[in-house]
């Protein structure tokens, strides 16, 4: 909900009726059987982008396209800007897609500087908004395309891609929207890293975590990184299905079966273990051409996509899949080709900026919330690229990349809103926190350390105690924490009391994880910002959690069951 002092300042512009035209002219425009299709680097992209120049340009606002073409808007009078804040996401969408996937956070930017513009408002620095392409992987199996060639990183195996249904290369198609390769190909930036003091990207939520906790928006902490295998090929030998005898059977689909079991089994190990990890093979087939029900197939293709936030839980995954099918091709005698691994390495978000943004939304009211991102956003290439990032996640039913998914327009102006506070409070702590982040990246994420103890050791009832105990002699050793350390133990030495010696599933200790992690992260957000205000209210935050939730545990605990 936002507050009476919003809803005044929204009054005199209506971002919501406008978004909702926008909304639907770019829905009509790349409508496709359902859904809606905007492929990466296509000429439906280009003729999004150009809607969106075209609009901004009715609107009085700069729009430029740039050396990838990306067109970037900005007010005419940062139009040069030496420096400035960048705020950005993707207009392709994936094959029959949903509409806010992406184009959310682009229309965020652009609004922001209508809004500027219309109310005659100056931003405290200047702004540029970036609508990108090609981030989907959908279209030629990486991600982030269009970010990637911004930072000059986008590599040599993925410029060889191939488009899925016309088999030319990422490389042949950028060159064709008028990309000029030389830089892309020898790895040179196209936009000055240096220019670009902080990267912004609004985008829906992907999973159900706002819906379930009824808020309309919240602060992300970071993304989960990936390695994929876009099409690993498993050679056995074909026959019949009635005349072949087990014993000389080498089924394709069977040691397929075997392997994504295998993972499978990993999965739910880690989990239960407080591991932050994911694993789908999401395209699986048999050869079209031969297949029949009465055939053993000689060969399967399928994919592989394995992420996490956490870069150790990605090698082990890797080295167990590497390990288990040099197993299964001994004891199967068939054949694994498992083509290459496209590596996606998992970003935090800057401190600062989740302090920063954190503050943005409770002064015009939203109630701040701080969570992972488990989808992966343009905002990891910047954030790999030093450049400070931050996200903001909008509420979304039904998930991303179908038709279905469902963004209320008035959750969109609530985010919008914390964007748009960002950006116009001159007395907003960006500064003087960026400068408290040299002081804070010395010092690390120090209440976090307490949550990863419980993680190391195995997130089972000893390792609550091990981390009250470690709680303690923080407190003892930094005073100034001593209050969150001390509540933070405080926490994970009840829940190790009240459930000594009780057999409990894996989701309890889940849920009761992932809540200390988001009190540990507030609180670590909290105490990377100079003001003691940002501080306090963060710990009265954690202390009304700990009371509440002592209140009803019952609640609490069966609401996940
Ligand atoms: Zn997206």
């Amino acid at each position: 909900m936002m507050n009476a002092a919003v809803l005044e300042r929204s009054a005199c512009f209506d971002i919501g009726s406008l978004a909702t035209k926008l909304f639907a002219e770019i829905a009509t425009r790349t409508a496709d059987v359902e859904g809606v299709s905007r492929p990466a680097f296509s000429k439906i992209e280009t003729e999004t982008l150009q809607f969106l120049a075209g609009f901004a340009r009715s609107e009085g606002l700069a729009a430029q396209w740039d050396a990838g073409r990306n067109v970037v808007f900005s007010l005419p009078e940062h139009s040069d800007a030496l420096q400035y804040i960048l705020i950005g996401s993707h207009v392709d969408s994936v094959p029959r897609g949903g509409n806010f996937d992406g184009l959310a956070g682009v229309l965020a930017g652009l609004l922001c500087l209508v809004r500027a513009r219309r109310e005659g408002s100056r931003f405290a620095e200047p702004v540029k908004v970036i609508a990108m392409r090609g981030e989907e992987s959908a279209w030629f199996g990486p991600c982030y395309m269009g970010s990637k060639a911004l930072l000059g990183v986008l590599s040599a195996a993925e410029l060889a891609a191939r488009h899925k249904q016309d088999g030319r290369s990422l490389d042949e198609h950028m060159q064709a929207i008028g990309v000029d390769m030389a830089p892309v190909r020898a790895g040179k930036p196209l936009l000055d890293r240096a220019a670009v003091k902080a990267y912004l990207e609004l985008h829906i939520e992907q999973g159900p975590v706002l819906i379930e906790r009824n808020l309309p928006a919240a602060v992300v902490s970071g993304i989960r990184g990936n390695f994929r295998y876009k099409k690993i090929a498993c050679f056995g030998e074909a026959g019949h299905s009635g005349a072949v005898p087990l014993a000389y059977r080498h089924d394709p689909v069977l040691a397929m079966a075997e392997l994504l079991n295998v993972l499978d089994a990993a999965w739910h190990d880690f989990v239960a273990k407080g591991r932050d990890l994911v694993v789908t093979s999401g395209m699986v087939s048999t050869d079209q051409q031969k297949h029949a029900l009465s055939r053993i197939p000689d060969s399967v293709e399928f994919s592989l996509d394995i992420r996490s936030q956490d870069r150790d839980m990605l090698e082990t995954m890797h080295a167990l899949v590497l390990k288990h099918v040099a197993r299964i091709e001994r004891e199967r005698s068939i054949r694994f080709d498992l083509g290459t691994a496209l590596w996606t390495s998992p970003a935090l978000c800057s401190k600062t900026l989740i302090a920063a943004l954190t503050r943005a939304a409770e002064t015009i009211g939203v109630p701040p919330a701080l969570i992972p991102s488990g989808g992966g956003h343009d905002a990891a290439v910047f954030s790999e690229a030093d450049i400070p990032s931050g996200m903001i996640f909008v509420r979304n039913r039904n998930g991303s990349h179908n038709p279905q998914e469902a963004m209320d327009i008035d959750d969109f102006k609530t985010a919008a809103s914390v964007l748009y506070q960002f950006l116009n409070d001159p007395n907003q702590a960006f500064h003087q926190a960026r400068a408290a982040s040299q002081t804070a990246k010395e010092s690390g994420p120090m209440f976090t350390k307490i949550t990863d103890i419980i993680r190391q050791k195995g997130n089972a009832v000893r390792a609550y105690h091990a981390a009250a105990v470690a709680a303690q002699e923080a407190a003892i050793a930094d005073p100034d924490r001593a209050v969150g350390y001390f509540m933070l133990g405080l926490a994970a030495q009840e829940f190790a009391d009240a459930n000594y010696g009780e057999p409990l599933h894996a989701h309890v200790f889940d849920q009761e994880l992932s809540r200390l992690d988001e009190y540990a992260g507030m609180l670590d957000a909290a105490f990377a910002n100079p003001d003691a205000d940002v501080r306090l209210r963060a710990l009265s935050t954690v202390a009304l959690g700990l009371v509440s939730h002592r209140r009803r545990p019952e609640e609490a605990s069966s609401a996940s069951a």
